[in-house]
């Protein structure tokens, strides 16, 4: 059907559509679609790559805390002091379980936010602690 139709006008379709894309883009130009603000697939990438790159950079703003440090803790409601980390999820794995981590009090079993940080460090509570404690466990 396309061969006879192109023998008889002469026309390939191929230029007919040409120039009936040229005649109607010409309509509508100015009309409907207006060039300028249709360009949403560049702008798109561009924001994507802009992610991506902010999700690099986020590797330094929002640290992994699975290989943090053990800290000093004091209990806010028994006052027992015990060094280790307070369990955190991870930004980054958040679906990563330390069972080292305390979920609570290893001596009341008081809720971690009753929990704070300790302003001495694990030596200094250890001298406290084998002052107060009499005897005992020297041998250790
Ligand atoms: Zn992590
Ligand atoms: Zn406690």
């Amino acid at each position: 059907m396309d061969r006879n139709w192109r023998s008889k006008t002469g026309i390939e379709p191929k230029d007919i559509a040409a120039r009936l894309k040229a005649l109607y883009s010409s309509n509508r130009g100015s009309g409907t679609k207006p060039p300028k603000g249709n360009q949403p697939p560049r702008h798109r990438l561009l924001t994507i790559e802009a992610q991506e790159e902010d999700e690099n950079n986020n590797s330094t703003i929002v640290p992994c805390i699975c290989d943090r440090a053990s800290k000093v803790y004091e209990c806010g409601i028994c006052h027992q002091y015990f060094r280790g980390r307070l369990t955190e999820k991870c930004v980054k794995h958040p679906f990563e379980v330390y069972l080292m981590d305390f979920r609570e009090c290893p001596y009341c079993q008081a809720s971690i936010v009753a929990i704070k940080e300790s302003d001495l460090t694990w030596e200094q509570i250890r001298k406290i602690e084998d002052a107060t404690l009499p005897g005992g466990n020297d041998d250790l």
